[in-house]
């Protein structure tokens, strides 16, 4: 079974078209600056052909129809026709408290989703744009959303509530959701398929480390707690996202500097976390390489990224009264070996022993770097959300459910 995922932005569409047989990616690429008469198509092919090209792409369905043609290509596609892709699969970010698994994309869903554009007024729309569009392309193909929230839905209310009016909750929705829940599920059921046991009676914290990072406290393999909330801005510090900020200091901000709330939100968003505090890029790597190079800004962003994540995973392995593995994934998590390094190093108090050979050794395979003495055992499992949407995908269209 052929399926295709598609993780639709606003002006972008990422693929990847998977043989569920082999659970063997035939095909990936993306769509960007969709609207646009310079619109940039990639397509490769693993071990294969690659192509980029600049082209006019004009909405989202031709985005998918460009896609097609590159698969299907006669020289270069990986499938003969477009018949042979049984179903697609889409991320989709907010599930809302409508969601707590994946599902079939009905009329119905599609109205839901409408209901929750409020809730991610950047992500829902192009999302739904995606599904429509795929259904134009590859009409009477079944289509299935895969939300990000989905897996932080069994968080209990203390976890979930905010110390709010109440009546921000039951008016408005206001609470933490969650997000990267794909990545959390999936990093957790490798490291369970590792171990070769349940994560049952497991107590489980998920580093997911990458331009957005979140971190999870795994509870018998649901999620606990996680420190994306309500929207993906809360928690750990990011690429350009602050994470937590005391809410007085923004209102501070705001008078002083006479901003808008529209304002306000970019400057959280786009130019503060790691690009913000360093002034010199938000890309982890680039902060890493200025400071081996002693840039001391470079350092202090570094160290801060560090100490707040350590901080999360001692207040989860409170919340968890303990904590038998630590995961790291995401583009940060699975290469920087520095600030793996520096985390552990620093969560002695918890029995944690860091092989340091093995941490400094270079590897895309899934692997534990603690000592075998260590009490907690520490993992780098390479996450797969494109794997996860198409497993579920199968599921779903299957009649079962994930
Ligand atoms: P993601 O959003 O998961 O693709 O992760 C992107 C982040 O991973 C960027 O901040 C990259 O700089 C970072 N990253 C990728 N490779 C490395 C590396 N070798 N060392 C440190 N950070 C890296």
């Amino acid at each position: 079974m052929m399926v295709l995922v598609l993780n639709c932005g606003s002006s972008s569409l990422k693929y990847q078209l998977l043989n569920m047989e082999t659970e063997q990616m035939l095909a990936t690429g993306l769509v960007q600056r969709i609207g646009m008469e310079d619109a940039g198509f990639e397509y490769k092919v693993p071990g294969g052909k690659e192509i980029k090209e600049v082209t006019s792409i004009l909405d989202h369905t031709a985005g998918i129809k460009k896609t097609l043609a590159a698969l299907t290509h006669p020289e270069y596609g990986v499938v003969k026709s477009m018949d042979e892709i049984a179903a697609v699969g889409h991320r989709v970010v907010h599930g809302g408290e409508a969601f707590t698994s994946s599902v079939l994309i009905t009329d119905e869903v599609k109205s839901t989703l409408r209901a929750l554009f409020d809730l991610a007024p950047l992500h829902n729309p192009p999302n739904l744009t995606g599904i429509l569009a795929a259904e134009a392309a590859l009409p009477g193909k079944p289509q299935v959303g895969v939300f990000d929230t989905a897996f932080h839905q069994t968080m209990p209310r203390t976890s979930f509530l905010y110390a709010l009016p109440y009546a921000m909750y039951k008016r408005h929705k206001v609470r933490r959701y969650g997000f990267h829940g794909t990545s959390h599920r999936y990093v957790s059921e490798r490291l369970a398929a590792n171990l070769g046991k349940s994560l049952d009676g497991l107590k489980v914290i998920t580093c997911h480390m990458g331009n957005g990072s979140s971190v999870a406290a795994i509870l018998n393999g649901k999620s606990f707690d996680t420190s994306m909330g309500f929207t993906p801005l809360e928690g750990l510090i990011m690429g350009t996202r602050s994470g937590d900020v005391d809410p007085g200091a923004l209102f501070y901000i705001m008078q002083r500097e006479e901003l808008t709330v529209q304002e306000l939100n970019s400057m959280l968003n786009k130019h503060a976390g790691m690009k913000g505090i360093s002034g010199i890029s938000s890309d982890a790597r680039q902060i890493e390489e200025e400071m081996e190079k002693g840039e001391a800004r470079a350092k202090e962003t570094f160290d801060m990224m560090e100490y707040r994540l350590r901080k999360y995973i001692g207040a989860y392995a409170a919340a968890m009264n303990g904590v038998d593995a630590i995961i790291f994934t995401g583009g940060i998590g699975e290469n920087s070996n520095l600030l793996r390094g520096a985390v552990c190093r620093n969560l002695s108090y918890l029995g944690v022993e860091l092989d340091e050979e093995i941490n400094n050794t270079r590897s895309k395979k899934e692997r534990t770097i603690s000592t075998p003495s260590s009490k907690v055992q520490i993992w780098v499992i390479p996450t797969n959300e494109e794997l996860v949407i198409a497993r579920d995908t199968v599921a779903v269209v299957n009649g079962g459910s994930r």
